[in-house]
């Protein structure tokens, strides 16, 4: 590749992860499978490592996927928690033990090696002093992570007390099982909400929500993979061993052998075994055993080489295509879907497909009646891989790119990208449908009773044609008009359509349906914003300056609002009182504090007393001037006065300005 070219392949491949990784490490909600993303990302590191000049520094291949969220509390990991190279190769697995020997410099001529179930979720670390659960901590940078420890005491696997009094972290897996997963889906798509895209995004999205009582009801398990302590453990295995007989759930199917021959023999034999698993897994981690040898194994910024995950290749099955249907999305993206005589793929029976786009179904050649294979990557909607033309029987069909929409008969056009084909009215019931059962989705709006059925019959009957129409055309009387609407029911949806009028600001936005704007995007534009028309006037270049929103996104936002027909809807909403402000301080705000009362002493260096004070009452908290039996919190800066001597004769809990800022 010429030099230019490389470059710019390079730059391409760094956006193009990057927007990966927040779909998947941020909005849970991968847009293209693992082995997609890991081809390509294979392809980054191998032109990185040939033209080193060209590498650039937000490339992912030099930092853990994920970060931080603004909305815990950031802890710093004693030891980082880094990634684990992977590998879909049998041959890359020997040259992992070559390295391993090498690197190493060990005499052996065979490495031991415990093999392990790659368990499908969301790695934490688990702090514990004097036998207690202290703190659990999400991976995020690698260095660190979110404090989520109120929703992992709901983890009823995790051991809240343990008989091992010396400090100890443990790290493990954070996953929900596939029965879990399918009711929990089941009940999103009753009440309209968009489903998980697998258990892996169920569990990473539950621990993250703000309360614990909802993060119960997930019903999250854990798996230990890794403890960290003096306790005179060798090797990992001897580790395992400790975590198990100190009541941590350490899965049962593992492996200690002898060398990588062994350990591929046993990768390869869980292949075909783990769709019996009741969790997912995706691969397997061979570890050396050793700790010694790990010491000296080491690590680079991203992973550490001690260790390989071998991932399986996504399932893969036969079928014919029926028929492609063209679904048209809220934001009017045409998309064929291919309907598959069904077949079951990794434990599932498969009826649907997705083809992507138009350009897609050229390249790949596929007709209707064609035989396909068909693959199904992380659970995410199967996709067709290739037709196999070695069976046409002459009565397949070519697949017809259409010249307008198929719902509404409007315009059709190329998106920014020249991929996607796009319908150009606004007014398409298809779009129109669609981004009002967003608006009304529990992240968004959270109108019950508003699903799918109901804004199908709403818009057919020409009561909504768009989500501005909810507040003013949906009345008791109309509704009690329609034949299948009961009085409770009428009630009930008239009442949650008021009560949605004082949604936080982030669901408005988020409600809204810009184009790449996910809900975790949404709070970071209310919070700095505070109102949907500052949020309107905002040029492009103010918007991708802000920390997590990309010039995608940015352009999304800009486009959305120089659109006169959301501006006239937004008007309908503001004109039906829908609070369309908050304010930034109000959008920052949370109860974490609520009930707690602090008292500040000494001099502070990372803020004034009064900006301290206005932080703790942002977040639901109350200051007081001075100590007593109902304060719970003593925040103590340098040269503290008298308010510590009696903090400490009344037992009230001291925190330096670091410990208040982990809390
Ligand atoms: P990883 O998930 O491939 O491997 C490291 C992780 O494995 C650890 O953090 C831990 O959580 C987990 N793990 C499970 N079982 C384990 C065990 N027994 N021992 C130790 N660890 C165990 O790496 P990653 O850095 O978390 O993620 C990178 C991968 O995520 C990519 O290779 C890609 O496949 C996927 N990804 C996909 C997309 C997408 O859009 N589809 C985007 C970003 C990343």
């Amino acid at each position: 590749m010429a030099d230019g070219k490389t470059k710019k392949r390079i730059e391409e491949l760094v956006k193009l992860l990057n927007y990966y990784n927040y779909m998947y490490y941020v909005e849970n909600n991968p847009v293209v499978t693992d082995y997609e993303y890991d081809t390509l990302y294979k392809e980054l590191a191998g032109l990185e490592r040939e033209h080193p000049q060209y590498r650039r520094a937000d490339s992912p291949t030099l930092k853990v996927g994920g970060e931080p969220l603004k909305k815990f509390a950031a802890v710093r990991h004693m030891v980082p928690m880094l990634s684990i190279d992977n590998t879909y190769s049998k041959e890359e697995l020997l040259d992992f033990d070559a390295r391993v020997k090498k690197i190493t410099e060990t005499d052996e001529k065979n490495i031991e090696y415990a093999v392990e179930l790659k368990y499908d979720g969301v790695a934490v670390a688990l702090i514990y002093e004097g036998g207690n659960f202290l703190r659990g901590v999400t991976r995020g940078d690698g260095w660190q992570g979110d404090d989520i420890t109120e929703n992992l005491k709901t983890v009823k696997t995790l051991p809240l007390f343990i008989p091992y009094k010396k400090p100890l972290e443990v790290r493990g897996e954070i996953y929900m099982r596939k029965d879990i997963f399918m009711r929990i889906n089941g009940e999103k798509k009753k009440s309209g909400e968009t489903p998980f895209a697998n258990p892996r995004n169920a569990t990473a999205g539950s621990l993250k929500l703000l309360d614990p009582k909802t993060v119960a009801k997930r019903n999250l398990q854990l798996f230990a993979y890794q403890g960290i302590a003096e306790n005179g453990a060798a090797t990992h295995w001897e580790m395992l061993e400790f975590l198990k007989k100190t009541s941590f759930p350490v899965n049962p199917h593992r492996k200690l052998v002898k060398n990588i021959e062994e350990a591929i023999d046993y990768c390869v034999q869980w292949q075909s075994k783990r769709a019996d698993l009741p969790y997912n897994i995706d691969g397997m981690v061979i570890k050396v055993n050793s700790l010694a040898l790990r010491e000296k194994s080491g690590a680079t910024s991203k992973s550490v080489r001690w260790a390989v995950a071998y991932k399986f290749p996504a399932e893969q099955a036969e079928t014919t295509l029926k028929e492609v249907r063209v679904q048209v999305g809220r934001t009017g993206t045409l998309t064929p879907v291919a309907i598959l005589e069904p077949v079951e793929v990794s434990g599932t029976t498969v009826s649907r497909a997705t083809l992507h786009n138009f350009d897609e179904i050229k390249r790949l050649g596929v007709k209707t009646g064609d035989r396909v294979f068909i693959e199904k990557g992380g659970e995410i909607i199967p996709k067709i891989i290739k037709p196999v033309p070695e069976k046409r029987t002459g009565n397949e069909k070519d697949i017809p790119v259409p010249h307008e929409c198929p719902v509404c008969g409007g315009s059709i056009v190329k998106d920014d990208e020249g991929v996607a084909l796009r319908c150009l009215n606004v007014r398409c019931p298809a779009q129109v449908k669609e981004r009002i059962t967003h608006f009304t989705s529990r992240d968004a709006m959270d109108i019950e009773g508003l699903g799918e059925k109901w804004v199908d019959i709403f818009v057919d009957k020409k009561m909504l044609s768009d989500y501005g129409d909810i507040y003013t055309n949906i009345t008791y009387e109309k509704l009690m008009d329609l034949e299948r609407m009961a009085e409770t029911s009428s009630r009930n949806l008239v009442e949650a359509i008021e009560k949605s009028k004082d949604r936080p600001l982030a669901n408005l936005v988020f409600a809204l349906g810009i184009r790449h704007i996910g809900i975790h995007a949404s709070e970071i534009l209310a919070e700095k914003f505070g109102s949907i028309k500052e949020l309107g006037e905002a040029d492009e270049e103010t918007l991708s300056s802000i920390n997590e929103i990309g010039p995608v996104m940015a352009k999304s936002i800009a486009d959305f609002f120089r659109n006169e027909e959301n501006i006239r809807v937004i008007r309908k909403l503001k004109d039906a009182g829908v609070k369309t402000e908050q304010g930034r301080a109000e959008a920052a705000k949370s109860d974490k504090f609520a009930g707690l009362t602090f008292v500040i002493t000494g001099t502070l260096s990372g803020y004034t007393r009064d900006e301290l004070a206005s932080l703790i009452k942002k977040q639901g908290g109350r200051v007081a001037g001075s100590v007593s039996g109902n304060t719970d919190y003593l925040i103590c800066g340098a040269d503290p006065g008298s308010k510590l001597d009696k903090a400490k004769e009344l037992n009230v809990k001291i925190l330096s300005e670091s410990d208040f800022n982990t809390l």
